[in-house]
């Protein structure tokens, strides 16, 4: 049993969809709250000559992208923050469409050939299209606040036989940018750029679309243009310009099981990182973490950039993410990796070379180095 059967019954999945991109045999499936993993007894009733039934094999891919698995950044999430900046774009997009431009310019520059985006219809019900080209960044603009398992969306990409796609970006929340890490470490170097969003929770679309719009905000889910967090507040703006706010602490409790154990709020594991929170209005932060993040920064034409920016702000807002959310995830870490990662090799004869697992083995149990699996 892979240990994401662990991270999904005790209610702390993120469903960013990484385990269902990685596994061979498809067996995860993720939707807008968590993932579901079939076993071989799921599908002892089901007639296979009918209908597909595909169940986990116990290959412990899906341990090695699962950013449960990996663990929290800890309490310091800008360690590794090299560039802070405000930055805002013409670009039509949530505040300062910082992050559609620099997709746009990427793509115009041909320094990325894909990227996963988010569309939403009048009802806000979303949908992860592949972006291919510069035009089609704009169809993805604003942020959504009922969350898609956009990482699921890879399992195509990574077994397209013609190898169409080589320089990926990809765009997520903390979890998924921390998945993106973990599938470019242990899986696909075609993931060139990881672009983190800020993020302090998020919901799914009952809760978000047909309860907190209507009941909270009071407005017809159609006639919203746009939803944001802000001062304390989660606003939703209508057709007519209307603006209706209701207090965090009231929608909070309605977001998805995953965030409420979620102890990432600034995307620890992106290579830039971008939000709109400790900026003006109509401007983004932007952080910048990675060599990578970096080189490709400083190709981004069409920004305007000061370094007007409160950090302060930023890392209060961490700190509250971390006090909300605390629990007791090393005790989570060193249950699941003590169980170690049996028979492999007598399994399958040959050794997988993750290169995370001895050293999650070694951090998180007591297993001891001599034990554990070399890398
Ligand atoms: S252990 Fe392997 S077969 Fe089972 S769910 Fe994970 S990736 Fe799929
Ligand atoms: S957090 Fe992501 S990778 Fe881990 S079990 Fe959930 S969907 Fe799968
Ligand atoms: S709070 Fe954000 S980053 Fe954390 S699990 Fe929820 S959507 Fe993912």
């Amino acid at each position: 049993m892979p240990k994401i059967d662990y991270v999904v019954s005790e209610k702390v999945c993120t469903a960013c969809g990484a385990c269902e991109a990685i596994c061979p045999v498809g067996a995860p499936r993720a939707d807008q709250l968590r993932s579901e993993i079939k076993h071989e007894e799921d599908c002892s009733d089901v007639n296979l000559f009918e209908e597909e039934c595909a169940y986990c094999v116990d290959c412990y891919a899906c341990e090695r992208v699962c950013p449960i698995l990996d663990g929290f950044p800890g309490d310091d999430e800008f360690d590794n923050v090299r560039v802070v900046k405000a930055g805002r774009s013409k670009v039509h997009g949530q505040d300062g469409a910082v992050t559609s431009q620099i997709l746009t310019s990427l793509f115009e520059q041909d320094e990325i050939d894909c990227a996963f985006g988010i569309t939403r219809n009048e009802k806000w019900e979303t949908e992860v299209v592949l972006m291919t080209r510069a035009s089609d960044v704009a169809k993805t603009g604003g942020t959504k606040y009922n969350y898609m398992p956009v990482m699921a969306s890879m399992r195509d990409i990574i077994r397209d036989v013609s190898q169409k796609y080589n320089k990926i970006a990809i765009v997520g929340c903390p979890c998924q940018s921390h998945a993106a890490r973990l599938m470019k470490e242990n899986l696909t170097d075609k993931i060139k750029l990881i672009l983190g969003l800020v993020c302090m929770e998020s919901f799914s679309y009952e809760n978000l679309c047909q309860d907190i719009i209507p009941n909270k905000i009071g407005l017809d889910i159609e006639d919203v243009v746009k939803m944001d967090f802000a001062k304390g507040k989660f606003v939703a703006t209508s057709k007519t310009g209307e603006v209706k706010k209701v207090k965090i602490k009231e929608v909070a409790p309605l977001a998805r099981d995953g965030c409420h154990h979620c102890l990432d709020y600034t995307s620890h594991s992106a290579d830039i990182s971008l939000g709109s929170v400790g900026t003006g209005d109509g401007w983004n932060c932007v952080l910048v973490r990675t060599d990578v993040g970096e080189k490709y920064f400083n190709k981004v034409e069409g920004l305007e950039l000061t370094d007007d920016v409160d950090l302060d702000m930023l890392k209060k807002l961490t700190d509250i993410k971390h006090k909300n959310n605390a629990w007791d995830y090393k005790e989570f870490m060193q249950r699941v990796w003590s169980i170690g990662y049996p028979n492999k090799i007598e399994q399958f004869g040959y050794e997988v070379p993750w290169k995370k697992e001895a050293e999650n083995i070694q951090k998180y149990s007591q297993i001891s180095a001599k034990e554990a699996p070399t890398p």
